[in-house]
């Protein structure tokens, strides 16, 4: 495979007019409104998502709700497709992280552990990691009972009408909680600490449902199975009285938040107080002139793979328009 700083990908002088970096929907997207744009965008897929490219979706079995799939897609299929049509446009694709960038002057600096390119433009797309709790057995039953996302996850037969917990105390668990109301019988709500962090009316929303259990002071410990291996519960510990005991719950999910994975992008653009790239609403623009953000590394909010992949394309579309009037 010829490297991207060969004469046949590079555009003019070894400097490459795009640089994608991530190949989760947000890289893919951007990667193939690049590509049919003549770009020629170089992408670096990155393998820090279970070893191999596509990222969150690569962990999770069925994806329900991109458009186009009515009998839903595995989430590896979807991702494998979206490769295979970045790459069908002309899109060269590294399977390797991006360990250091220089944005301070252009042409940019971007290197790998095997190459260092040039470029005048950047679309970070790096994705988000959803925090977890390091139970015992959580890679077990991590997409069998266990699930960081309840908008993808609460409609499935495996939580439809059962007794479910959530976990975290801020906006994440109760916006969580209260969705999962809709599919689940009941709700446990299992917060650390003796008060809740997220805001007022989230709240109240939450302390007066009759359908969600907030459980104070509370630990998780453990995922519990039945005789056939599947979750039957978990193990809780309360702080104030040391007791532990099962709650009995078909599904366990994670509200207690996501890590942007912007540690290489720390003093080049401006990030918000918790690590997401800043854009300006609707125009993937970032604080730095020719770098443009999109996909869950710049979205605290919605983190959907339709909502990444839309801002792919906005980020490609608006590195066209910028490489165009930079002519
Ligand atoms: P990601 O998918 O996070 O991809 C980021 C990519 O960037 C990764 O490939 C990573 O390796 C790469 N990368 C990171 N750092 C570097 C670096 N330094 N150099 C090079 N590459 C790098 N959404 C839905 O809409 N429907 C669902 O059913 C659904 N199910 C989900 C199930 C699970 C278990 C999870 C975790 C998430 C789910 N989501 C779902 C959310 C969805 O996966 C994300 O919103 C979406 O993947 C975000 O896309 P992205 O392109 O921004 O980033």
């Amino acid at each position: 495979r010829a490297t991207a700083a060969d004469s046949s990908t590079s555009n003019y002088k070894g400097i490459e007019n795009l640089v994608i970096i991530g190949s989760g929907p947000a890289g893919y997207t951007a990667a193939i409104y690049a590509a049919r744009a003549n770009l020629k965008p170089v992408v670096f897929e990155g393998y820090q998502v279970g070893g191999v490219p596509g990222g969150q979706l690569m962990t999770t079995t069925e994806v329900e709700n991109f458009p186009g799939f009515p009998d839903g897609i595995t989430g590896p299929d979807l991702m494998d497709r979206m490769r295979r049509q970045a790459e069908r446009w002309g899109a060269e694709l590294f399977q390797e992280d991006v360990e250091f960038i220089d944005v301070k002057k252009a042409p940019f600096t971007i290197k790998s552990s095997d190459r260092e390119v040039k470029c005048y433009s950047v679309i970070v797309a790096t994705g988000a990691t959803a925090k977890r709790l390091n139970l015992p057995r959580e890679e077990e039953f991590w997409s069998r009972g266990i699930s960081a996302c309840a908008i993808c996850d609460g409609a499935s037969p495996l939580f439809k009408g059962q007794v479910l917990a959530v976990v975290g105390g801020g906006d994440t668990a109760t916006e969580e909680a209260l969705y999962l109301t809709k599919y689940g019988r009941h709700i446990h709500l299992l917060v650390r600490k003796d008060q809740l962090r997220a805001s007022k009316a989230m709240q109240d929303r939450v302390l007066n449902n009759p359908n969600i259990t907030v459980h104070f002071n509370t630990e998780t410990k453990d995922v519990v199975s039945n005789s056939k291996g599947q979750m039957s519960g978990i193990l809780i510990k309360k702080f104030d009285t040391g007791e532990e005991s099962v709650l009995e719950v078909k599904g366990l999910f994670y509200g207690i938040g996501h890590t942007p994975n912007s540690q290489i992008l720390e003093g080049q653009v401006e990030l918000d107080s918790s690590g997401y790239i800043l854009v300006k609403e609707g125009a993937a623009k970032t604080s730095v002139e020719g770098v443009f953000a999109a996909g869950d590394v710049q979205d605290h909010e919605w983190r959907q793979a339709i909502t990444a992949a839309g801002s792919g394309c906005v980020a490609a579309l608006s590195v066209e328009r910028y490489l165009t009037s930079n002519n």
